[in-house]
């Protein structure tokens, strides 16, 4: 079964409309999950248009950027690499969906009824909602979300900012829809939910009136990621707020928010932004005493200990005091400017890479993985300043080099590819027929130079096999 996403009946208005779930049940509905277009894939040109107007709004309205640049480039990293497994393999909450209501599944309610749909809406947000909030009072699920509430800016970008670990325990909590809910209606849910939470993000907008009374909103999830003492542990919602209103979990904004983390990480390095709070845990965990205390430290909130209640107290939150100053890189501007234009360019291998992922070999797959990770993690030792960054950096140009020499990289700019030719004699390839499953062969046109056949290897698309077989001893390299 595929994954949901291979299809690409998405126009622009409906691309930008799901941005706000303005999406009507008969455009949305399809029979099969293969039908289901992939819209989360298609949205990157709608966060991109979406973070350039607020900072041409911030600018106007405050006369500044929306945030900063270090948080930003942590922000946008930890969005790269919580899609990176998608990669490999598919998305956890519709498979484990799938699973159950092909085996488990008590009533089927029709796919096509838009009651259905109405009904899929409300138990996603439902099945969010409660997610959200394990996910704060829970310490071994928070450590698959801290990462998100881990910018000390509130913009666009943060939205971005997501866990890897995360859809390993949120599929738990749509499991229960699948008793009677069909995937393919669930599979457009679970995206439109998501992509809600993309423009709630932003300072630039301050009130939406009466839609505060329904809608979840910029200003409700701003106290979302407070870390005020008023607002820990409120406003888990998704689409609605009517959920926190309802389970006693609402605060409305008042004093102005400090965001981030209670006890900020103070690093701009990925892995330690993803994964820094499993380490935390895992040193409580031994080193609180007795068994039960153990298992608390896992399933109690982060903020317990033996002897306070479940999540934690309140008097142990460091009050904030509005002059809290956030992480700022100690890089030069110059070379603030230069993680942008590394970005840049990694942001743009990944774009390709997952464009042609069914194009590319396990191999070249992990080996693209492996250089986005190692570009991120070089950025944020730049950004930290730590001592060993320009080592790192160095090996991050030698691997770039290594890949892009063998053929695991496409190149940027196929006019500068000239850099890694050789200086055999050339043959212009006039023509490249197709022969079976993955030979191809290359009709050349100048005089005495022989035909060449041969098998393009999994990763090598037709456009890198029609440049090297301009080589002609370009055999050795393939084989
Ligand atoms: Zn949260
Ligand atoms: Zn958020």
């Amino acid at each position: 079964m595929k994954s949901p996403g291979d299809q690409d009946n998405v126009s622009v208005s409906q691309g930008f409309r799901v941005m706000f779930y303005m999406m009507k049940p008969s455009e949305t509905t399809f029979q099969t999950v293969e039908e289901v277009p992939d819209y989360v894939k298609k949205a990157t040109p709608f966060f991109i248009s979406l973070i350039l107007l607020e900072l041409i709004l911030s600018w106007l309205l405050k006369g500044k950027p929306p945030g900063r640049l270090d948080d930003f480039l942590t922000s946008m990293s930890a969005g790269v690499v919580s899609r990176l497994p998608s990669l490999f393999f598919k998305s956890l909450e519709v498979t484990s969906y799938i699973y159950i209501w092909e085996n488990y599944r008590l009533f089927d309610l029709p796919w096509d009824s838009q009651w259905t749909w109405y009904l899929t809406f409300l138990g996603v947000d439902f099945g969010y909602y409660w997610f959200h909030r394990m996910a704060h009072e829970i310490n071994i699920i928070w450590a698959g979300h801290q990462a998100h509430h881990s910018s000390e800016d509130y913009n666009l970008s943060t939205a971005l900012r997501q866990s890897v670990l995360q859809p390993y325990t949120s599929w738990i909590f749509y499991s229960p829809l699948a008793l009677f809910i069909p995937p393919s209606v669930f599979a457009v849910h679970i995206q439109f939910n998501l992509l809600y939470q993309f423009w709630i993000h932003t300072e630039v907008i301050r009130s939406l009136g009466p839609l505060e009374l329904v809608l979840n909103t910029p200003s409700h999830h701003r106290v979302h990621h407070g870390r005020n003492r008023y607002c820990i542990d409120k406003n888990y919602a998704g689409t609605l707020i009517i959920w926190d209103k309802m389970f006693g979990t609402f605060e409305a904004e008042n004093e102005q928010v400090i965001y981030g983390l209670t006890h900020p990480i103070d690093t701009f390095e990925p892995f330690k932004v993803q994964f820094h709070h499993l380490l935390y845990i895992w040193n409580t965990f031994w080193a609180t005493p007795g068994f039960f205390h153990k298992v608390s430290v896992l399933f109690k909130g982060p903020g317990w200990g033996p002897g306070k209640p479940r999540l934690g107290l309140s008097e142990e939150i460091p009050e904030v005091t509005g002059q809290e100053v956030p992480l700022s890189s100690a890089a030069s501007q110059q070379l603030k400017m230069y993680t942008v234009l590394q970005f840049a360019v990694m942001l743009s291998f990944y774009e390709e890479t997952f464009a042609n992922t069914e194009a590319l070999s396990q191999v070249t797959l992990l080996l693209r993985v492996s250089f986005i990770l190692l570009t991120l993690t070089s950025i944020g030792f730049l950004l930290d300043q730590r001592p060993t960054a320009a080592i790192l950096e160095t090996l991050r140009c030698l691997m770039f080099l290594t890949l892009f020499r063998f053929g695991h990289l496409k190149p940027l700019f196929p006019s500068l590819s000239f850099v890694f030719e050789t200086n055999t004699p050339r043959a212009e390839v006039c023509q490249l027929t197709h022969q079976e499953e993955n030979d191809f062969k290359v009709i050349t046109e100048s005089a005495g130079q022989e035909n060449l056949t041969f098998s393009l290897l999994p990763f090598q698309t037709t456009e890198h096999c029609r440049r090297q077989a301009s080589w002609p001893s370009c055999e050795g390299f393939f084989f």
